[in-house]
């Protein structure tokens, strides 16, 4: 029997009033489906942004240790649980195991992390104005907090936007991807059973034209963190300013590893693998244009090849790379790689879906390496969202800085090299929200901003660490005479 799950609103276990769900099938295995969730409907969704605005003011003065108490004791829980939640997501992302096992723990430290950050949020004393008059400012919640999550960190992206919204004293409602929702209910019913009070979290499962839309337009929400599609994303960002709300909305990335004429090139092209196929190429930061030095291009390609072939791909308990998340992602790369070939790349390893027992039924896809690849087509333009990576020969590193600049995203870049100043170069005129030396563009620790340039991000407001909790926080001058 395959459990059917409830939202979370108001601090019960409800079902939606459609009386539909969405199953969710094993990406490894679309025979199997891993558990059923409710398709709510605008009327649901309106019902958990009225408990969140019911529960705002006394989770707002709830003191900050005893909101800290409650994320400590959920990141414990969820802590005790680790296998269970990797188990569940790689059933239902498709993630490897230790991908998964990893973004887990991310959760889990996020929570640890925000915990300490509740009891400490405070503003700044600034002194006396005048004789009699204490100077200060202190640091409120923004109010109703809406939350929208994309499937390929179907933990880790609701657990670092939840964290801070509810350290900062925030009222929440959440809709996760359809895809993958399972582990972001897992969130809720840690900080359930952690003493979380009724309605100061509620997570509802549905369509995002129906759900999404409603918590961005409904009138009592007053702030809006989106993870997505740029395509969804930039309509989210103006519906909600147009009605006045906070928004922070962080999308899509066309990332490039500049790989300069002194790299190694096969310490370079393990850098681009591993960015580049590391979580089935689903990353929002992950390295999908290698942009390489003439110099070195040659034998960088075989080595980037050599990498791509040895991948053992498979269902991700047992294998390195595990499948995409649906037959629509998959189909999409397909789409892209035949578009590449159309476009006069070349091919060098992968390009099409493996054979074998193991990945029949599976959405999985080889890694492919194209070369011959110019800046201006498609495949060295839009985010493939797969694990394709394009590499772009370029005959100076002014060249390589200027074919990583042209692009209209802008989320992490990479520069390998082993000259300190091309490395500074690269720091200071890579236009990217993450920019790194010698090191893959995926991966942040959770302590440090996050957000892109460009069609990445809106640049006004920056993810994880203390850049995070202003998003959730607004900030007040008091003269107290
Ligand atoms: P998506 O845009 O399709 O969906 C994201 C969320 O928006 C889902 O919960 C979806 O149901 C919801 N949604 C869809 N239509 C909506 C609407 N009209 N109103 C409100 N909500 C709506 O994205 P996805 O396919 O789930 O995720 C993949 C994308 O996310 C990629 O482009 C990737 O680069 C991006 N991403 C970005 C970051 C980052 O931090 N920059 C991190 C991870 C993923």
């Amino acid at each position: 029997m395959t459990e059917t799950r409830r939202n979370y609103v108001n601090g019960e276990w409800v079902e939606s009033e459609t009386g539909e769900t969405i199953d969710v099938e094993n990406p490894a295995d679309p025979s199997v489906t891993v558990a059923r969730y409710q398709q709510s409907n605008e009327s649901d969704a309106a019902d958990a942004v009225d408990a969140a605005a019911s529960a705002q003011d006394e989770w707002a003065n709830t003191p900050g240790p005893e909101r800290g108490r409650i994320l400590r004791e959920a990141g414990t829980l969820l802590a005790q649980r680790k296998e269970e939640l990797t188990d569940m997501l790689v059933a239902e992302e498709g993630k490897a195991r230790p991908e998964a096992a990893g973004e887990v723990q991310r959760a889990i430290d996020i929570f640890h992390y925000f915990s300490t950050k509740a009891a400490d949020l405070g503003g700044t004393v600034k002194g006396a104005s005048g004789r009699g008059t204490n100077l200060y400012t202190r640091k409120e919640p923004v109010g109703v907090a809406a939350l929208i999550t994309p499937w390929n960190y179907p933990i880790a992206i609701p657990a670092w936007k939840l964290a801070p919204a509810l350290a900062a004293g925030n009222t929440v409602v959440l809709k996760p991807a359809s895809l993958a929702p399972g582990v972001a209910l897992e969130l809720a019913k840690a900080l359930d059973e952690a003493g979380l009070p009724d309605g100061v979290l509620n997570v509802v499962t549905g369509p995002g034209s129906e759900v999404g839309s409603e918590f961005i337009g409904n009138d009592a929400v007053d702030a809006v963190s989106f993870t997505g599609s740029g395509q969804v994303g930039e309509m989210v960002y103006d519906q909600a300013t147009d009605a006045g709300k906070r928004a922070q909305t962080e999308l899509g990335g066309k990332n490039p590893t500049v790989v300069a004429s002194s790299a190694d090139p096969a310490e370079a092209a393990e850098i681009v693998a591993s960015g580049g196929f590391g979580t089935t190429g689903q990353s929002c930061t992950a390295c999908s244009r290698a942009i390489v030095h003439e110099d070195v291009k040659d034998e960088f390609v075989a080595e980037l090849a050599d990498r791509a072939e040895s991948i053992d791909i498979g269902p991700g308990n047992e294998h390195e790379m595990g499948p995409q998340v649906s037959a629509g992602e998959r189909d999409s790369t397909l789409e892209y790689i035949e578009v590449a070939e159309n476009e006069g790349a070349t091919l060098v390893a992968g390009g099409g879906v493996p054979e074998g027992d193991e990945v029949e039924e599976g959405h999985f896809v080889e890694p492919t390496v194209f070369t011959d690849v110019d800046p201006d087509m498609r495949i060295a333009q839009e985010e493939v969202f797969g694990p394709v990576v394009a590499v772009i020969e370029v005959s100076d590193f002014e060249e390589g800085i200027e074919v990583a600049n042209g692009v209209e995203y802008g989320l992490s870049a990479s520069v390998v090299t082993d000259d300190h100043t091309e490395a500074n170069r690269f720091l200071e005129e890579a236009e990217a929200g993450v920019v790194k030396v010698n090191e893959k563009t995926t991966g942040l620790e959770l302590h440090v901003p996050f957000g892109g340039f460009k069609r990445s991000s809106s640049e006004t407001w920056r993810e994880q660490g203390d850049a995070g909790l202003e998003f959730y926080t607004i900030e007040k001058t008091v003269y107290d005479n």
